[in-house]
């Protein structure tokens, strides 16, 4: 049996990435649903996508969006649990850039209850101020597929082309400098603080970001598996 499949057949739980801007949450979490054959949830995406659709959830997101701030907490939750309702997220699901807020965290232990999924498993990526720089600057996203490419660390093979489906390479507006200080600011104020509460929670594991897109994945599959071993089923 592969390391995946022992994996993905255990997987009945919420899995968290929590870090800042640029700490590569993104990118693991494509990889890992991938893997474990279970959705990748970005309130980010789910937002962005909210806003293209010019629904009203996006109407009133975009502007507390543009200047780096956090969306209201009852906005990201009723799409969250909306989301959460769809088939299939019954086997377990992946969170990135989710929760962000306390109270997020709390409602969601609650719908977490509610759908017998027990508690998450929260996964922290710390990074180095200079690696979060580097990889903001450097972010450029597929508009059609959302690949996410680095152009220090893993650029595409033809500039501004996404390898994977030809699309358009285009940088997030809320990359920008100012926007991402704004960013940093509002993780350091209301999702840093959430390390604190899930570790009291007992369910907080750690692993160095700042660490090659191999070397973390590799560090994410030990955790899940060891996780598995102390729950029986992860
Ligand atoms: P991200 O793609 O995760 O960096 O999110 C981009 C922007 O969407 C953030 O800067 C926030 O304005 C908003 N956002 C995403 N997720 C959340 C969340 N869980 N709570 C509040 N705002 C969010």
């Amino acid at each position: 049996m592969t390391d995946a499949s022992a994996v993905r057949m255990a997987l009945k739980r919420a899995l968290i990435f929590l870090g800042p801007p640029g700490a590569g949450k993104g990118t693991q979490a494509k990889r890992m649903a991938k893997q474990l054959g279970v959705p990748h949830l970005s309130t980010g995406d789910m937002l962005r996508d909210a806003v293209t659709r010019r629904t009203e959830q996006g109407r009133l997101a975009e502007p507390i969006m543009e200047r780096g701030d956090l969306v209201p907490d009852d906005i990201v939750l009723g799409m969250v649990e909306e989301r959460l309702s769809r088939w299939d997220c019954d086997e377990g699901f992946i969170f990135d850039g989710f929760p962000r807020t306390i109270r997020q965290a709390e409602e969601l232990d609650e719908i977490l209850q509610r759908r017998g999924l027990g508690k998450p498993l929260v996964i922290q990526f710390q990074v180095s101020p200079e690696t979060l720089v580097k990889r903001v600057a450097g972010r450029w996203t597929c508009s059609v597929g959302g690949e996410t490419y680095n152009i220090f660390e893993r650029p595409p093979k033809t500039p501004g082309i996404c390898d994977n489906d030809g699309g358009k390479l285009i940088q997030r507006s809320d990359d920008q400098p100012e926007i991402v200080k704004e960013r940093f600011a509002a993780y350091e104020r209301q999702t840093q603080p959430l390390a604190d509460y899930y570790r009291t929670h007992g369910v907080l594991e750690v692993v160095d970001g700042d660490a090659g897109v191999e070397e973390v994945t590799r560090a994410l599959n030990e955790i899940v598996k060891r996780a598995e071993g102390r729950n029986g089923h992860l």
